[in-house]
């Protein structure tokens, strides 16, 4: 009796040992990511395991059936599969292999694993699954990424700059030539800016795709960066000629791109190109000469190719050069501001004054601000230019007011990057107070850049500096892409017509019709009108019978330094000033 009890006890005792056990194994079945089949050796029974129901639709309960795991798979791994499930057929113990659904959604990494009894034979035989899909994907991707670019699915800069270097290994061994052309599209940002990235980028792909089509054996194509591309030319002569291939690319841009909006782009492009062995030996240097090229293309008028030669880098090295000196010439005071006066064209009284910096460097001569405010742009210098401009025109002016008891307008000239800057506004305001002058009598000249950056922040800092008192100019009109419509949601005050208008109203009956639908459409949006760059006289009868309301420019006054300007304003008795 006490021993069958002691029995039952240890039965008991066994049983939830065994349970604890086998609930151990289903857990860790459960939380594994594997699926698994698993059979004995000379028995037809199979068992599955852990995620395989979850994996396969059919079941599999026998032997005979494993033949079923061919449909969960691509009609290819078919042998493949067969070998794999059975490697004890080719005195193997282990088999892997990483299997496709048959809709190529889904990878699987197989593993078998056939254990052995004591005497060396098959036993039993564990088959594993697991989804593989997301290493899969991202190991394509990471492979596609590291030579690729993802916009265009052109070669990215890194694995061009290998590629090039092999051109050139060959074209050493070979003793031939190697071209690089840098295509840069002109304009693009402003376009960019104004019409959207999905726009820009389905631009940027269309020509990806057309670059495509040039390459061969001889020829890569890459998407360097945003709007810039490369071709590498192995050996250009005959058909693969620099000439040949720019025509292409010139012949491309001939028609617009089409896209799926249903608008029409036509953009032109500068391309720079240099050549192995004559101007560098090297990927990197070759790529860094054609883009000194493209980059003079650019300031060169656009839309035109160039080949690298020494003289352009000396003023490239000369631009570098300017660049540093710019940095310094803030502090060192060697900006000077120049006043260009601005009449009613009405009565010829005066409207004011526009500032105009000029940079007096080592020289005697005094640099011009389209020489330097591209560059200052480039290295942000124009943030302290800007603010050295409002500063000493405003402190100027506060000092004219009082000597002549006069008011009048006085405008500044504002870059975006100045614009954008978070101190801007209060920067402005700050000094305004500073030297006590009516808000209204200052107008900051902006771009239509400006305009078509972020609507919400250009329309929240135009609002705050008009609510002050402060007047909005938008200069050079007409240059770039805004149309009035579009200026309806800005608040300015003033049209800026730029020059280009004024010098050929005269002669040329459309920039006429033009100027003249300008003008009246301002004037019925309330905006004031000004014409810059009038020189002659009867270019300022002309704008006087077509309603323009200020004229400025060399037939009335050009641009001068604060002393003859003082004269000038001495000269005038208030009855000049309106
Ligand atoms: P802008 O604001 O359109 O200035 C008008 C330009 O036309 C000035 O050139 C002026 O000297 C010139 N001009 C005026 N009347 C005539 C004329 O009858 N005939 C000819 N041929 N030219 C005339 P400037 O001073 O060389 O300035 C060029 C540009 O540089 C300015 O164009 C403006 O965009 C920029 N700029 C000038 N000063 C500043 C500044 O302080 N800050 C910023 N951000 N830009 C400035
Ligand atoms: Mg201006
Ligand atoms: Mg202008």
């Amino acid at each position: 009796m006490e021993e069958s009890r002691y029995q039952l006890d240890l039965m008991k005792a066994m049983n939830q040992k065994l349970n604890q056990k086998e609930r151990m194994y289903k857990s860790l079945l459960q939380t594994s990511e594997l699926g698994f089949l698993y059979y004995e050796f000379g028995r037809e029974e199979v068992v599955t395991l852990g995620r395989f129901a979850e994996f396969f639709l059919f079941e599999i309960k026998a032997v005979k059936e494993l033949g079923r795991l061919e449909e969960a798979f691509a009609p290819e791994y078919r042998e493949k599969l067969q070998t794999a499930l059975f490697p004890e057929r080719d005195d193997q113990r282990t088999a892997t292999l990483e299997l496709e659904t048959p809709d190529h959604r889904i990878w699987y990494l197989m593993t078998t694993t056939v254990l052995s009894d004591e005497h060396g034979k098959p036993s039993e035989k564990v088959i594993s699954f697991r989804n593989i899909s997301r290493q899969k994907s991202q190991n394509s991707e990471l492979l596609y990424m590291a030579y690729y670019d993802g916009l265009t699915g052109l070669y990215n800069r890194n694995y061009f700059v290998t590629l090039l270097g092999n051109f050139i290994k060959n074209a050493k061994d070979e003793n031939a030539t190697v071209a690089v052309m840098m295509v840069d599209l002109d304009d693009f940002k402003k376009l960019n800016d104004s019409m959207g990235i999905i726009v820009g980028d389905e631009i940027l792909q269309q020509f990806g795709s057309f670059l495509h089509t040039l390459e061969d054996d001889q020829i890569i194509a890459c998407h360097m960066s945003n709007d810039i591309y490369a071709l590498a030319i192995y050996a250009p002569y005959g058909t693969h000629s620099v000439d040949s291939v720019y025509g292409r690319v010139r012949d491309r841009l001939e028609e617009p791109f089409s896209l799926s909006t249903g608008q029409r782009f036509r953009l032109t492009a500068s391309v720079g190109v240099a050549e192995f062995p004559e101007v560098a030996g090297s990927a990197l240097d070759l790529l860094n000469s054609a883009e000194i090229v493209t980059y003079r293309c650019k300031t060169m008028g656009k839309n035109q190719m160039a080949y690298f030669e020494a003289p352009i880098l000396n003023e490239f090295l000369q631009s570098v050069e300017m660049e540093n000196r710019l940095r310094n010439a803030v502090s060192q005071d060697e900006f000077v501001i120049y006043y260009q006066p601005q009449y009613y064209t009405g009565n010829r009284k005066i409207r004011g004054f526009e500032a105009l910096v000029r940079w007096k460097d080592t020289g005697e001569e005094l640099i011009q601000p389209s020489v330097f405010i591209p560059v200052a742009e480039k290295n942000r210098t124009i943030l302290d230019i800007g603010r050295f401009v409002i500063e000493e025109s405003v402190k100027q002016y506060a000092t004219w007011c009082k000597v002549f008891q006069m008011h009048f307008r006085l405008s500044i000239n504002i870059s975006a990057l100045q614009y954008k800057s978070d101190q801007f506004v209060d920067l402005v305001m700050g000094v305004i107070r500073e030297y006590g002058v009516d808000p209204a009598d200052i107008e900051l000249e902006i771009t239509e850049s400006i305009l078509i950056d972020d609507f919400e922040m250009v329309s929240r800092k135009l609002s705050t500096l008009r609510n002050f008192g402060i007047h909005i100019s938008l200069d050079d009109f007409g240059t770039g892409y805004s149309s009035l419509s579009y200026l309806k949601k800005f608040p300015i005050d003033t049209l800026k017509i730029d020059k280009s208008f004024v010098d050929t109203v005269l002669s040329d009956p459309t920039t006429r019709v033009i100027t003249e639908s300008i003008l009246n459409m301002s004037h019925s949006m309330g905006f004031e009108t000004v014409a810059e760059g009038v020189e002659t006289e009867q270019q300022y009868q002309y704008l006087h019978s077509a309603g323009c309301d200020v004229i400025q420019g060399f037939y009335m006054g050009r641009p001068s330094p604060a002393e003859e300007t003082e004269k000038l304003l001495a000269s005038f008795s208030s009855r000049d000033v309106q």
